[in-house]
């Protein structure tokens, strides 16, 4: 009988769910069927969420310094995303290479065996486990672990295998992208810019490279396999007046508005994370910043299962919170897209969104959307204090000894953190048995009121924010207990966490 968590495919998901499970002591193997990284990078950048879920581990430092983006905006109607008391913009000028590079090493350190060169192509479930079968540089082989997850992108075999729909629209529209070398004479167009026949946009993705996204407006999908830059170059051209024909470039490709979400996160012992699950326009920064997000949800969760100590429906609760983010994802960017993409006739909505977003309540509800920070789980049923169910901000922690630490750091470990903040020692006596997986910090104070993203039933009066006695956070940074009005404390570990030891 296998042990561990087979993962199909080393993409910024695959990768990211192997770190959490490591951390949580289950043996990963992570098949990729590519021999060698690709080099190519869809995504430029992340979400504030997905920010904060790599800072969560430690792994913000990584990336070294860091370009936060200044413009926020949704559909390219430009919105203030320091609407809410944190800012809410994303991180630009990432690479994707360049995650990938630092999730690999991340879990290499961790001991997840990472396998280039396999391609998963069949699997045969038992009912305590599951048998994959491989092609390797060796040929045909067979693996058994207790569990695999289809982290293979948004063509997922493990999906199709499985037999899982993947409902919903076709692509209609067509749109090129090309990274050019050394051309600083294109203007920058962060959020787009709609101009006549279409829409442009151009963006640092790294030093001396330039993202530039195209979508001719009559451009409808294409086949990328005979697609030449300069074909692109002809069509920025058209658009803007500029000629980058014969420039170099690292990377060109074609894609689409075609969107589409899994109706099961799960069937049994095969699991689907990221754009297996969904796929969508890139609008926002977001597939993979939401796809880390599912493995962050995932991680923990498929370890205490693994482990033996998940309660009763644990598991199940993966579909549960992620499905519903992954509609409001879909619903987000093809909102977006109508707004970017469509002609004149869009003309009076985007002045009435435009108008819409100067109410602060508007800025902070679209600002908690895009950025992901709005995301709320049902913690329960129990809805008495607002921070229920939304992430943790990373605050400041001041300890009893005189030091400080901040969320952030108290969860690097991937597992659950009481923080009483009032003084009191009830909390931790009830939280004893499950010491060995929640650490526990008592005799703690906030340096700082915490805020409150709105999800939509929050009431207006929370924008002061509050301070709480105490939080109870799960190992993704979520608020699954607080003190004061936040239900019973034992109802809540015995939810997230199971029975005490
Ligand atoms: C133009 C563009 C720009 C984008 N910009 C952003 C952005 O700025 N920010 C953002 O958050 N998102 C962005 N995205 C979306 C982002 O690129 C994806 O959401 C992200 O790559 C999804 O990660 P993943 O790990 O789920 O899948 P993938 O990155 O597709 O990785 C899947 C991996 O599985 C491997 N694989 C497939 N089948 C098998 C198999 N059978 N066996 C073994 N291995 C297999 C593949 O080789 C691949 O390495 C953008 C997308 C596009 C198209």
């Amino acid at each position: 009988m296998g042990t561990g968590v087979i993962i199909a495919g080393a993409g910024p998901v695959g990768l990211m769910l192997a770190g959490e499970l490591r951390l949580n002591g289950v043996d990963v193997v992570v098949y990729e069927q590519r021999a060698t990284p690709s080099g190519e990078s869809r995504g430029v950048g992340f979400t504030r969420r997905a920010a904060e879920v790599f800072h969560q581990r430690g792994l913000l430092a990584r990336f070294g310094d860091i370009e936060i983006g200044n413009e926020g905006h949704f559909g390219g109607v430009r919105i203030d995303f320091t609407a809410l008391e944190d800012n809410h913009f994303g991180i630009r000028g990432v690479p994707q290479y360049r995650i990938e590079e630092i999730l690999e090493a991340w879990v290499t350190d961790l001991g997840v065996d990472v396998r280039r060169g396999y391609e998963v192509v069949d699997y045969r479930e038992g009912s305590d486990d599951i048998t994959v079968v491989v092609e390797g540089p060796d040929g045909r082989a067979e693996h058994t672990a207790r569990y695999l997850v289809g982290c293979d992108g948004g063509r997922s075999r493990i999906r199709k295998l499985a037999g899982i729909e993947f409902p919903g629209r076709e692509a209609t529209r067509g749109m090129y992208v090309a990274d050019v070398v050394d051309r600083p004479d294109i203007k920058p167009r962060v959020i787009g810019e709609r101009v006549d026949g279409g829409m442009v946009m151009a963006i640092r993705l790294e030093e001396g490279v330039t993202r530039i996204i195209i979508h001719p407006a009559k451009l409808t999908p294409r086949d990328n396999s005979k697609l030449t830059f300069s074909e692109i170059a002809d069509s920025w051209q058209e658009l803007t007046g500029q000629s980058l024909h014969g420039a170099e470039t690292k990377w060109v490709s074609a894609f689409t508005n075609a969107t589409r979400q899994a109706a099961e996160y799960r069937r049994g012992r095969v699991l689907l994370s990221g754009d297996s699950t969904h796929i969508h326009i890139p609008a926002g920064a977001q597939g993979l910043s939401v796809g880390v997000q599912d493995a962050v949800n995932l991680g923990w969760k498929l370890a205490a299962t693994v482990n033996g100590w998940a309660p009763e429906g644990l598991l199940d609760t993966y579909q549960a919170e992620r499905h519903p983010v992954g509609e409001k994802l879909l619903r987000n960017t093809l909102a977006q897209a109508s707004l970017y993409l469509t002609g004149d006739e869009m003309e009076p909505m985007r002045q009435v969104m435009r108008e819409l977003v100067q109410s602060p309540d508007a800025a902070r509800r679209l600002a908690g959307h895009v950025s992901g920070l709005g995301i709320r789980y049902d913690m329960g049923g129990a809805t008495g204090h607002p921070l229920l169910g939304l992430r943790m901000p990373d605050r400041e922690v001041k300890l009893g000894d005189g030091s400080t630490t901040r969320v952030s750091r108290l969860l690097h470990p991937a597992r659950g953190v009481l923080v009483v903040a009032d003084g009191s020692t009830g909390p931790a006596k009830l939280a004893a048995g499950w010491s060995d997986r929640i650490d526990i910090v008592t005799d703690a104070g906030w340096s700082d009121r915490v805020d409150i993203v709105p999800d939509g039933w929050v009431p207006a009066d929370t924008a002061e924010g509050t301070t709480p006695d105490a939080v109870l956070l799960r190992p993704d940074g979520h608020v699954a207990w607080v003190s004061p009005d936040g239900g019973e404390l034992l109802d809540a570990l015995a939810r997230w966490f199971g029975s005490p030891r």
